[in-house]
């Protein structure tokens, strides 16, 4: 049997009920056949079973009591999947979908986006099944606070530093960040994400968005092609879903659509910035629907479905996983679409991808084009240690340029290994062979 089938088949049947883990995990081993032939110093090191098995796993019990004085328990969870490049680095997700496997694919997915950084950055990922919506801000305190007094021992500054990803915004980093601060008895800046008025970097909320944006001009550039005037699709209205929207404006695109997990508004004269200014204040401050846009603006709103039958040149995923299949890409493709860039992790399913790949569609996936939300959090770091801030034009001119690097990186992965413009072989190859010569080097651990 060849070496990623019996990788891939010892982890289906090590942890069978991981539908989420087993899809990331086998989308990028078997991109890597290539490399692998031609470096058997990767299997003789076992290195692909050493990456797909997290260094460790912690699941905790997390008590907390609501406003009606009753106790609730919700499930915490951290995996910390590799600390070969630096501390363990990643996302906390609050949704009530969140499991292991999903938060395995998360962290598995982080080892090769934080090594396409460059940045010093090891992988990690968790979260609860806590739910955020519908809770009183004292709730979410009470919560947060519990969950950080199990995760305070897990975690720091040189060792794992988390950050925010669905349903963990600025008001649920204060208060993690808040409990750590009293538990650990030292500002250190152990997570990321956090108000630039204490700790946080200028343009972190923005960068996840930004980067995507960034790295789909590259794709355009590279193609002789530009999304000045383009119309794109937004799926999502969260952090990376308004910033994608206003980096697009700023570069002249045109943003017709966003979404929640109840449907999606379709906007044909274009989300302005006045728009996306009262869809930030609606899903940051007041918490609303985005069916609300359609009432206030007069546009078409369909409930229960996505915006993949949205004509438009471009698309931006940037809710969740598999939000987006075969059919929503044939979609695209009828409607004449010219990229897909993933803000969100994932959120093609890989039937999708193939439909996009096979019709020409440039597609650059999440790992390497939402990496800028994590590199500004590297920057995030490097600041707390140095106990200074940068000028939001610095810290978004290093956005830039890194974002132009992991594009230049993965196209010229791909050119290497034969297939120029397959971005999902370029950033899986530029991520894995980071990770995995460091492992040669550092031996069996
Ligand atoms: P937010 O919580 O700010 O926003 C999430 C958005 O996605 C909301 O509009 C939410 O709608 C929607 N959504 C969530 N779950 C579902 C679902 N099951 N079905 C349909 N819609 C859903 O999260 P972020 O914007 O931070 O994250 C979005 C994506 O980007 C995630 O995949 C995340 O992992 C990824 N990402 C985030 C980074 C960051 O820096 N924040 C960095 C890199 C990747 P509703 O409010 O109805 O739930």
């Amino acid at each position: 049997m060849k070496y990623v089938d019996s990788v891939l088949e010892m982890i289906s049947r090590r942890d069978p009920a991981q539908p989420e883990f087993h899809q990331a995990v086998a989308e990028v081993y078997r991109s890597l056949e290539p490399v692998l032939e031609e470096h058997p110093e990767y299997e003789d090191a076992s290195i692909l079973e050493r990456l797909s098995e997290p260094e460790r796993s912690i699941i905790f019990r997390v008590p907390w009591l609501d406003d009606a004085g009753r106790c609730r328990v919700n499930r915490g969870y951290r995996v910390q999947a590799t600390s070969t490049l630096g501390p363990y680095k990643g996302g906390l997700r609050f949704h009530p979908t969140v499991n292991l496997s999903i938060l395995k694919f998360l962290a598995f997915e982080q080892i090769f986006k934080n090594a396409l950084t460059t940045l010093p950055l090891g992988a990690g990922k968790g979260g609860s099944d806590f739910d955020p919506k519908g809770k009183s801000d004292a709730e979410v305190m009470r919560f947060c606070q519990s969950f950080m007094t199990e995760l305070a021992k897990h975690i720091g500054p040189n060792t794992d530093v988390p950050a925010g990803d669905i349903g963990v915004g600025a008001r649920e980093i204060g208060y993690l960040y808040g409990q750590y601060k009293r538990l650990a008895n030292e500002a250190t800046g152990v997570l990321t994400g956090k108000s630039p008025g204490w700790g946080g970097s200028l343009v972190r909320p923005e960068a996840t968005g930004f980067g995507t944006v960034y790295f789909a001009r590259e794709m355009m550039s590279r193609a002789g092609e530009s999304l000045e005037g383009a119309v794109c699709a937004i799926s999502g209205s969260g952090n990376v879903a308004q910033f994608t929207a206003r980096k697009l404006l700023e570069l002249g695109a045109k943003p017709v659509s966003m979404s929640d997990s109840a449907g999606t508004i379709h906007d044909s004269d274009g989300i302005n910035e006045e728009k996306l200014a009262w869809i930030m204040d609606l899903k940051n401050r007041r918490r609303g629907r985005i069916r609300e846009y359609a009432e206030q603006f007069g546009v078409k709103y369909s409930e229960d479905e996505n915006p993949w039958g949205i004509p438009c040149a471009a698309a931006f995923p940037c809710a969740t996983q598999n939000e987006l299949d075969a059919s929503d890409a044939q979609a695209l493709v009828t409607n004449g679409c010219r990229l897909v860039a993933e803000g969100a992790n994932m959120p093609c399913t890989p039937e999708a991808v193939e439909v996009l790949q096979q019709a020409g569609v440039m597609y650059a996936p999440g790992k390497a084009a939402n990496a800028g939300g994590v590199a500004v959090s590297g920057l995030e770091m490097s600041q707390n240690a140095m106990r200074l801030n940068w000028a939001y034009p610095e810290v978004d001119s290093r956005l830039e340029e890194i974002m132009k690097k992991i594009h230049a990186d993965a196209y010229a992965a791909s050119e290497q290994f034969g297939d120029p413009g397959n971005y999902v072989l370029g950033a899986n190859v530029a991520g894995f062979t980071r990770v995995a010569d460091a492992m040669l080097d550092q031996g069996v651990v």
